[in-house]
């Protein structure tokens, strides 16, 4: 007889009394009632008393073809009979360079050798010191700072947490950060450059403008540039007019200014693409992957760089890096990323992306887009921010205290829908699998939810 897990009554005692959860205030975790996730099964997830919910942000931005899909069950059943782990520190193993050679078949062409760690943030910081330590290898060691964008977020390391620019999450840190020039966002709908509001195509033109006073002033003192492609998804899916990421790989390579696209929450098909980089035709110098790598299974995330990158660490020990988890290629891990990535191909998934972002589109605009207080909805592929303002003219937002994005999402729960809100922009990831019936649920219980919380909100005296 397998044992059976106590009650929901009794892990919610015992969550409250062990865990500590993360990007989570505990003090009000304490006095809520926590969901138990207990089964996936497709696009949905199954709380321990039974209730469905659809998946609508992919357990935090990671599934890709459902839960429980049989080819990576079975591709992690067969690698766990072979080897769970081995070092690749002194050794290697098959799933890892499998997985290697796939993953470049359908990255950048720019990309030659994968660099494994385990997570986003590692996928980042392995990146930055790439670049910092190629600048000294090649007589260049003044080429040493790094360039971000406003409100971008790269993970939670201090590496990373210091190209990051979200005060809410790093300014208690500033103290530990290394400096970082700041450029600002091409967002238009809150543009940092100008007051009033602009074109997509004037506020890339005025950010692009503001990137290469930067890099003519300080370019021999600049490692490298890094950027979420095309959508910078913790600070609010802000959506990068098109072109953009385009014109900034044309002055990092104008200036000699290493080009870091973070795919992290882009890659592996959400946009439509493997990456969301090749688009635009953006070939980076170094990428970021992690998240969806493993089809939401396992975690893992990879580095990859240019051979020319790979090159200039040849030689003696000095040139060495020395960098690894210990979990490094974990080949159980690489063996389900493996099966994700041949899955995405045989069922022509990125073919079905773009056909269900349109369908998603298509009910944004007739359902959500027309509700008072929708300020506005940034697509891009199966990745999506609806914010929400409490004056759409003005654009003016609600005050935070009222937690509005927050309370939807409790909402949702009531209409079979787990949502997760970055501030009031409600966001939408759900598995790439999601089917049309699954996308009309979605929105229905998305705008019953807003409509719901916002009638509450009106009667309040
Ligand atoms: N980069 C981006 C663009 C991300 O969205 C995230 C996570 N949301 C990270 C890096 C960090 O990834 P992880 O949480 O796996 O460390």
């Amino acid at each position: 007889m397998p044992d059976q897990p106590p009650n929901t009554d009794t892990l919610r005692q015992l969550d409250q009394k062990y865990l500590w959860h993360p990007f989570t205030q505990m003090q009000r975790w304490q006095r809520e009632k926590p969901v138990i996730i207990a089964e996936g099964e497709g696009n949905y997830l199954i709380d321990s008393d039974g209730k469905r919910y659809l998946d609508a942000v992919s357990s935090l931005w990671v599934n890709v073809h459902g839960h429980r899909c049989p080819t990576l069950d079975d591709a992690l059943i067969k690698q766990s009979r072979q080897l769970a782990h081995s070092t690749l520190l002194g050794l290697t193993n098959i799933p890892a360079i499998e997985f290697a050679e796939a993953l470049i078949n359908v990255a950048p062409a720019s990309l030659q050798r994968v660099f494994y760690s385990d997570s986003g943030s590692t996928a980042v910081e392995v990146a930055l010191k790439i670049a910092y330590q190629y600048w000294q290898h090649t007589g260049r060691p003044n080429k040493s700072k790094f360039v971000a964008l406003d409100a971008a977020y790269h993970g939670d390391t201090i590496g990373s947490v210091s190209v990051g620019g979200i005060d809410l999450f790093h300014q208690i840190f500033h103290p530990l950060l290394f400096s970082v020039e700041r450029v600002p966002t091409p967002h238009a709908y809150r543009c940092a450059v100008q007051d009033l509001p602009h074109s997509p195509k004037e506020c890339s033109a005025h950010c692009l403008a503001a990137l290469e006073a930067l890099f003519q002033e300080k370019g021999d003192q600049l490692a490298a540039l890094v950027i979420e492609s095309r959508m910078q998804g913790a600070a609010g899916m802000l959506l990068h007019p098109p072109g953009y990421l385009a014109s900034v790989a044309k002055l990092c390579r104008q200036y000699e200014i290493l080009l870091i696209c973070d795919e992290v929450a882009t890659g592996f098909g959400r946009t439509g693409e493997y990456f969301s980089c090749m688009a635009e035709n953006v070939e980076p110098d170094l990428m970021a992957v992690a998240k969806g790598i493993t089809g939401g299974y396992l975690p893992l995330a990879a580095t990859l760089c240019s051979e020319e990158i790979y090159n200039a660490f040849l030689g003696g020990a000095d040139k060495t890096f020395f960098h690894g988890h210990t979990y490094t290629g974990n080949p159980l891990a690489c063996a389900v990323a493996l099966a994700s990535l041949r899955l995405i191909d045989e069922s022509d998934l990125l073919n079905t992306v773009r056909k269900r972002s349109t369908t998603l589109q298509e009910q944004l605009t007739q359902h959500i887009a027309p509700i008072a207080n929708v300020g506005q909805i940034r697509q891009l592929g199966l990745m999506v921010g609806i914010e929400l303002v409490a004056d759409r003219a003005s654009r003016k937002p609600f005050p935070p205290a009222e937690r509005l994005g927050a309370e939807i999402c409790q909402r949702a729960r009531e209409h079979g829908l787990l949502l997760r809100p970055l501030g009031d922009v409600i966001v939408l990831m759900p598995p790439l699998t999601i089917s049309p019936t699954e996308i009309d649920f979605l929105i229905q219980g998305l705008q019953t939810s807003i409509e719901e919380v916002l009638a509450r909100r009106t009667e309040l005296p």
